[in-house]
């Protein structure tokens, strides 16, 4: 993903943001604090979490069109084996030609009418395809997530809203491999939620979903999910209340940017999304898209920290917290 103000990447210059958010109305805040979350809590365990980066990392790297994009559709139709699972796979028209991607999507049925959907890219970056990056953040820390999520998901009667999980090929850029390098475009990235967005506007399952959270680059060892400018006011604002309910606020929205990932897909329909995001990843986001983005950079704790604040957050939604809390 890359930001649209390239300067908030830096610490220092970077929006500080303290209390309520600006976008927030305080009254609608505190009216959300007296949600109790719905359901048994649950968490994630961060051992598991742990095992699957080191799986998905030792694969290799996983850009479009190589053989590691097929063996960690594999392997994810290996973890997911028992649980619900469609694809949507197709050829994206890419600057580097025709390229199959395949979205993998695991569904768990909740017991109330509407979705939630978590999702995660799969893919390494392609212009680093000659280079040993095997994206232990980026791209590996969240969809190991989303199997520790799995774990915990499958196998329970969800007593509210479904849980799809949407593992997301193609978010990379073909032709750029700096974020913030003007050959970023919209048409050359996304692919894989660009299309999983339009097909799903078609069939009505857009008007379904509840709350579109998207993890990407969680593992950061020094964890810092920013606050996106891109993602819905109301979402973020529920997702703080998660992680305050949790004791985990310091690793949230101390930083303020705006993110084009792969939530903007689902935005673009009406969707209400987050981006789960941590941009500075090493000083000065050193690490991010170079060969430096491995498994000593990231740890379980920030993994645990994502996991169990997404599904203390899917609590609150369950429990009603949305736009127009009562
Ligand atoms: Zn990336």
């Amino acid at each position: 993903m890359l930001l649209a103000f390239v300067l908030s990447c830096d610490r220092q210059n970077a929006t500080p943001v303290s209390g309520p958010a600006p976008s927030a109305p305080a009254q609608q805040a505190q009216e959300a604090k007296l949600l109790e979350p719905a359901g048994p809590s649950m968490k994630i365990d961060p051992t598991r979490a742990w095992q699957y980066v080191k799986d998905i990392v030792a694969i290799g790297p996983r850009w479009d069109g190589g053989s590691g994009q097929k063996k960690i559709g594999e392997y994810l139709h290996r973890q997911l084996k028992n649980d619900p699972v469609e694809e949507d796979a197709f050829v994206a028209e890419t600057p580097a030609g025709k390229i199959p991607i395949r979205n993998i999507v695991a569904k768990f049925p909740g017991t109330k009418e509407g979705i939630i959907v978590l999702g995660s890219h799969i893919d390494t970056n392609y212009p680093l395809r000659n280079t040993s990056f095997a994206g232990a953040n980026d791209g590996g820390s969240s969809t190991a997530l989303l199997l520790a999520i799995a774990d915990q998901l499958r196998g329970r009667k969800l007593e509210g809203y479904s849980v799809w999980l949407a593992f997301l090929d193609g978010e990379e850029s073909i032709a750029s491999a700096t974020p913030g390098d003007i050959r970023w475009s919209d048409r050359d990235s996304l692919y894989g939620s660009r299309h999983l967005s339009e097909k799903w506007e078609k069939d009505g399952t857009n008007k379904r979903i509840k709350a579109f959270l998207l993890a990407d680059m969680i593992g950061d060892k020094d964890l810092d999910i920013f606050r996106d400018g891109n993602s819905t006011p109301w979402l973020e604002d529920v997702i703080l209340q998660a992680a305050q309910r949790l004791g985990y606020q310091s690793y949230f929205f101390s930083t303020q940017t705006t993110v084009t990932d792969d939530h903007m897909s689902f935005a673009q329909f009406g969707v209400p999304v987050a981006d789960v995001v941590d941009l500075n990843y090493g000083y000065n986001n050193a690490y991010h898209h170079t060969t430096q983005d491995t498994l000593d950079k990231i740890s379980p704790k920030s993994m645990q920290i994502a996991g169990d604040v997404i599904l203390e957050t899917i609590r609150l939604l369950n429990a009603g917290a949305g736009p127009n809390p009562n």
